[in-house]
């Protein structure tokens, strides 16, 4: 079988494995990908993903953002309520000196766009396939291409970038805790006759979240949480029917919903590694935590894993030699990590499940909550760089808009 030898080898090229090789091959590694799907699954992905400040600097900076079919709708402006409650928390990033919190894309467009920015990545070596470890070592995998050849790569660092049930993760004898929100999550789009400008929704309901994200031609990305029991026959409504419903969750602060976009379901499961590195192996992106989409936290998450790696293998690189796979870089990724990966799964687990209770105190929390948090400026401050991706120790790539 064909040997070869790698800097880094990166397993799974979904958002983020694609954006680590985008960061890591220009340095000068010796870096490989492989992704079992076929192209057409990153390029086909419906959902709309709503990318922090943070996010757009880096992809950005990467050169992938003028790759985009579309280009970011920005979000200017963000209002939180709790259908039930009183209170109702609004935001805007023109009150903390930024153009935008962030920007909405669809996932299909970032797909291709990753995908164009790898394919023209030079020295990088990209297979279609699968890859599966070697006598449970991080450093040696097995490469069965899809066109039925095999190869054996041996990298100083593995990356674990493949996703939420991560077979590199599991043979690295990493355990997850697992969370079922038992929940579901329909994706579509709409129109709404009067949204502000610029503004993502989020209204709290006791099913779950149900979001309305800004996006291209004055249409919305829209997200509804149901219960996962009830998740078939509501992807069976007709249109009507499902505008309805739609309508009837998220209310009318923003109008009438119409013209309804395809759906899609996602089932809501949350899965998040123990740790984040083992012998000579890291884990980014989903397979290192695969959050609930309440806060659209997961793939800004990932990325800033992807970026905070990069940076820990070039804060050694005193030399041409720098080996990415040592004691010392995986800690200090692990270092670099905690804050940010803490702070988010916080977040977003706690936003999840406190939207789901429906007990009368806890409303009365939430609300008091909620109103806490619109009037309270150091409050607002931190939920805005949060929100723009700010947490904890930036990446070098997203700190700096290009
Ligand atoms: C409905 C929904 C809405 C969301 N909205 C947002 C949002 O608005 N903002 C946001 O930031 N995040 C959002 N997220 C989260 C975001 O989609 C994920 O965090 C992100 O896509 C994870 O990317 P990944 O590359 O880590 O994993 P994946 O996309 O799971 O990619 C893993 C890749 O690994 C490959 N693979 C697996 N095993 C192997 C193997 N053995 N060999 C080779 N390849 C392998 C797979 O083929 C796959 O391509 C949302 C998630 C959902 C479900």
């Amino acid at each position: 079988m064909e040997q070869r030898d790698f800097d880094v080898a990166i397993v799974g090229g979904g958002l983020v494995g694609a954006s680590l090789a985008c960061a890591l091959a220009p340095l000068g590694f010796a870096v490989a990908l492989v992704d079992a799907a076929p192209r057409s699954v990153l390029a086909g992905d419906p959902r709309k993903l709503a990318l922090a400040a943070a996010s757009l600097n880096a992809l950005s900076a990467l050169g992938v953002l003028a790759r985009l079919g579309t280009p970011p709708t920005p979000i200017r402006r963000v209002e939180v309520s709790r259908s039930g409650d009183f209170g109702r928390l609004c935001i805007e990033a023109d009150e903390f000196g930024r153009p935008a919190f962030g920007g909405v894309v669809l996932a299909g467009d970032l797909g291709a766009a990753l995908q164009r920015s790898v394919d023209a990545l030079p020295g990088l070596r990209q297979v279609r396939g699968r890859a599966e470890t070697i006598n449970g070592e991080g450093r040696t995998l097995r490469v069965q291409r899809e066109d039925g050849g095999a190869e054996t790569w041996r990298a100083r660092l593995v990356v674990a970038a493949d996703g939420a049930h991560s077979p590199l993760r599991a043979s690295a004898g990493i355990g997850v805790d697992t969370h079922d929100y038992g929940q579901t999550l329909i994706v579509t789009s709409a129109r709404l006759s009067a949204a502000a400008p610029g503004t993502a929704y989020e209204r709290l309901t006791d099913s779950g979240p149900c979001a309305m994200l800004p996006m291209s031609g004055g249409r919305h990305g829209a997200l509804m949480g149901v219960a996962r029991d009830q998740a078939d026959a509501l992807m069976a409504l007709d249109d009507t029917g499902f505008v309805a419903l739609l309508q009837q969750r998220f209310g009318w602060r923003a109008g009438r919903v119409s013209e309804l976009g395809e759906r899609s379901a996602w089932p809501l499961i949350s899965t998040i590694a123990e740790r984040l590195t083992a012998d000579r192996l890291v884990l980014v992106g989903n397979a290192a935590q695969a959050i609930h989409p309440i806060g659209a936290q997961g793939f800004n998450l990932g990325l800033r894993d992807a970026l905070s790696l990069v940076d820990a293998i070039e804060e050694r690189r005193g030399d041409a030699a720098v080996d990415p796979g040592t004691e010392a870089v995986l800690a200090d990724y692990t270092a670099r990590r905690r804050d940010d990966r803490e702070r988010t799964l916080a977040f977003s687990d706690g936003l999840a499940r406190i939207t789901a209770t429906t007990s009368p105190l806890h409303r009365l929390g939430r609300s008091l909550g909620f109103a806490a948090l619109n009037l309270d400026a150091g409050l607002r401050a931190e939920f805005a760089a949060g929100a723009m991706g700010f947490r904890g120790r930036v990446p070098r790539l997203a700190r700096e808009a290009a």
